[in-house]
């Protein structure tokens, strides 16, 4: 049994049931504010060894009872007109802090503090405020490496890259990687694409041609050549996107963030607060209409390869494609990753590690002094090896 209390301490205890029936108006109950420890009192948090929220301190450990629910779909029509209604707080007591660093807005639960940005690695000097209300994740990828593993793949990563400066290995050592919630949308649709342009058929056409030969005479050849004929084509094509994810975070390149996938979607819990303790989330930055302008590119070769298929020939010509969408839903969800964000020379430099199957991707800086000492090693067996051939 997990305890949930207030801040001021007046326990009530209750399964985790986060639509309890209580009358907003009238109710004088106690928001729920934290997981506490059964045992100890203490915090828990989520623990991505097992999946339960463990306590830090003597050890217990709480599983997260399996919601019923299942991480639903939105209709983007409806939420685009974003009701106040519609947003919430990520958690009950969530904080954000904005990083004066890389202006991510950053958010956590008590009694975790902002500490440093996990983006940029800037030391947040902002007082947390009570966190603004947002479009509420639907779904989420539950943390699954834990900071240990985490930290020995960036160190195994960095070890195995060539180059890298070694004051840069000697700080992968001693930091700790952080755990963030990176937002993501995914979106689905239906397409109808009306199209005009041109089938092209090829044929053969015998052309002659002149040619000298051996002893300097004109004489006229044949050969086969390849020729296009071009004939007027329009239609309609329908297709129906399903998931379409757009990282809806700017603070890591949207390509690294690419690099991370696959993400095991099978996986995904509907969206509980119980997550997020211990760990950050970052709050979105792209907004829900501007992510599917991304999704929309996504989706524009696709259709794109459609109307030429369905123009057939042996070439397409395309001269005008309108794709009317419908049937829009979309979800946010947020995906675990662990970052160390690195200042070197100036220079922020970012690891990450998806915190499903612990894959690493980043960029590191080089060491001038290692490459030209790696140039000067191959001249020096260049020189030996001529030595010897000479011999
Ligand atoms: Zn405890
Ligand atoms: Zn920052």
């Amino acid at each position: 049994m997990i305890i949930f209390t207030s801040p001021n301490g007046s326990g009530a205890e209750a399964h985790f049931v986060r639509d309890r029936n209580v009358n907003q108006a009238t109710s004088t109950a106690p928001k729920i504010h934290r997981y506490q420890c059964p045992g100890c009192s203490a915090d828990l948090i989520f623990e991505p060894r097992d999946g339960c929220l463990s306590c830090p301190y003597c050890g217990r450990s709480e599983p997260i009872p399996a919601s019923a629910a299942e991480v639903q779909e939105r209709s983007y029509d409806e939420y685009l007109k974003l009701r106040p209604e519609q947003l919430a707080k990520i958690s009950e007591n969530a904080l954000e802090v904005q990083c004066t660093g890389c202006g991510t807005t950053v958010t956590f639960s008590p009694p975790q503090v902002a500490g440093d940005c996990p983006f940029c690695a800037a030391k947040i000097v902002a007082q947390p405020q009570v966190a603004d209300p947002m479009l509420a994740p639907e779904g989420v990828l539950p943390f699954k490496i834990t900071q240990r593993q985490a930290s020995d793949a960036i160190k195994a990563w960095l070890a195995s890259r060539w180059f890298a400066p070694n004051a840069l290995v000697q700080l992968a050592k001693q930091e700790l990687a952080s755990s963030v919630y990176i937002p993501f949308w995914t979106y689905d649709a239906h397409t109808t694409t009306h199209y005009s342009g041109e089938r092209g058929e090829y044929y053969w056409e015998t052309e002659s041609y002149v040619e000298t030969d051996s002893q300097g005479r004109s004489v006229t050849r044949t050969r086969q050549v390849r020729r296009t004929r071009w004939h007027p084509a329009s239609g309609t094509v329908a297709r129906w996107f399903d998931d379409i994810l757009i990282a809806a975070s700017k603070s890591v390149p949207p390509e690294r963030l690419a690099t991370l996938e696959p993400w095991d979607m099978a996986e995904l819990k509907p969206y509980q607060p119980a997550y997020l303790a211990g760990h950050k989330a970052q709050r979105y930055q792209l907004e829900l209409a501007d992510g599917f302008e991304h999704a929309k590119a996504i989706m524009a070769p696709v259709i794109e390869s459609d109307a030429r298929q369905d123009i057939g020939g042996d070439e397409q010509r395309l001269h005008q494609i309108a794709t009317a969408y419908s049937g829009i839903t979309f979800k946010q969800l947020l995906m675990p990753v662990w970052i160390s964000a690195y200042r070197f020379q100036s220079r922020v430099y970012q690891v990450l590690v998806n915190a499903r199957t612990a894959e690493v991707q980043g960029e590191r800086p080089y060491s001038p002094w290692k490459i030209v000492g790696f140039v000067l090693l191959l001249l020096f067996i260049g020189i030996v090896l001529f030595y010897l051939s000479q011999q």
